[in-house]
């Protein structure tokens, strides 16, 4: 028996999502996006989840690669572009749509021989001010596009900073897009997971959901069964130690937890090691034997405490799931200050990955 910690995948789970993110845009094509190794799933694994996704959106060149060699002849588009002349031929070679966000991979675009011609997405600035060239200038830009033998086809794309957050929302970055396109009669692709859900005027030619393929929500308040959407990744475990504490024991590094009174105290094999998060605190909701109680004192490296106060039938090789169906990752998330984003994408290539 290997060390029980193990992130189970849920295939149909993923399916549900994108065709839960589809019926929303029902007009439009859905770019699932699978950065970040399908944000912690497997991007493999994803892919092959989604035999009916209309494209994948990425920004790993070697895994794009492998993915045309795996025989996946959908879109793949790269959101954050080429970053060096190369990834253009490689591009080109391998049919990648590429995010144009800046003038140095303009001019390679506008310098270079390339076996074929390329899908472009021209990338806009309309306040997120991260990527993109300033919005203002679409027209010129496009048409040095236009007039580029490199260039296939060309998408107007943008990101939204605020979409998520009802009391900022997307107007004032929609209406600099939407200025800047104006009569351009270009197809374009602005929406997130958040801007899928609120703002069916943005949907347009693409969206590009993430979060919401793999079943969390991109809302602080608002939580992903309320949205339709089912988890896809759990992370799970079993109980590997059990003490009897006294009042006035503490548990675990800098006695960070005190009991107080006779209380049993689980271990559960999971740790930051793991890509648990270390500053989830005492209280941070855990499963243990399909029971709901709480993380006790400091995570370790590679195990973490648990309260059995309630659980008398707990001992050791009790289930326990740190997240998954039936404990939303957005929960745990919000008890340890950061987003379900942070703590899928972090699971540890140590934890073996398994699919349902
Ligand atoms: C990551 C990303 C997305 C997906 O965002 P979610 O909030 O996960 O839906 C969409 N577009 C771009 C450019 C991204 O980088």
């Amino acid at each position: 028996m290997s060390r029980p910690l193990q992130v189970l995948i849920d295939p149909a789970a993923i399916a549900h999502n994108y065709r839960r993110m589809k019926s929303l845009a029902p007009a439009s094509k859905v770019y699932a996006v699978t950065k970040a190794n399908g944000y912690g799933h497997g991007l493999e694994r994803v892919v092959a989840a989604l035999p009916d996704a209309d494209g994948f959106a990425l920004l790993e060149f070697g895994r794009a690669v492998a993915l045309r060699e795996a025989g996946v002849t959908r879109p793949i588009l790269m959101l954050e572009g080429v970053f060096s002349a190369d990834e253009l031929l490689l591009a080109s070679r391998h049919g990648l749509s590429v995010a144009v966000h800046e003038e140095r991979s303009l001019h390679w675009l506008e310098t270079l021989a390339l076996p074929k011609p390329l899908d472009i997405y021209l990338k806009l600035n309309t306040g997120m001010n991260r990527l993109g060239f300033v919005a203002e200038t679409a027209p010129a830009v496009a048409a040095r596009l236009r007039a580029c033998a490199n260039v296939a086809g060309i998408t107007l794309m943008t990101h939204f900073a605020s979409a998520d957050d009802p009391g900022r929302g997307i107007a004032s970055q929609l209406a600099r897009f939407d200025a800047a396109a104006e009569g351009l009669g270009l197809p374009m692709t602005l929406a997130n997971s958040a801007a899928t859900f609120d703002f069916p005027q943005v949907h347009r030619d693409w969206v590009r959901p993430g979060v919401a393929l793999y079943g969390a929500t991109p809302f602080a308040h608002r939580s992903a069964a309320s949205l339709g959407l089912i988890a896809a990744m759990s992370l799970q475990s079993e109980i590997i130690g059990v003490q009897a504490l006294e009042a006035g024991d503490t548990v675990g590094y800098g006695a960070a937890f005190t009991a107080p009174g006779p209380m049993r105290v689980g271990i559960v094999a999971c740790g930051y090691a793991d890509g648990y998060p270390r500053h989830a605190p005492t209280g941070t909701p855990v499963l243990v034997g399909g029971v709901r109680t709480r993380l006790l004192g400091r995570v370790s490296m590679d195990m973490l405490a648990v309260d059995l106060s309630g659980l008398p039938q707990a001992q050791i090789g009790t289930p326990v799931e740190l997240w998954g169906k039936d404990l939303p990752i957005d929960e745990v998330a919000t008890a340890a200050g950061t987003i379900g984003y942070e703590l899928m994408c972090a699971v540890a290539p140590r934890v073996p990955a398994r699919t349902l």
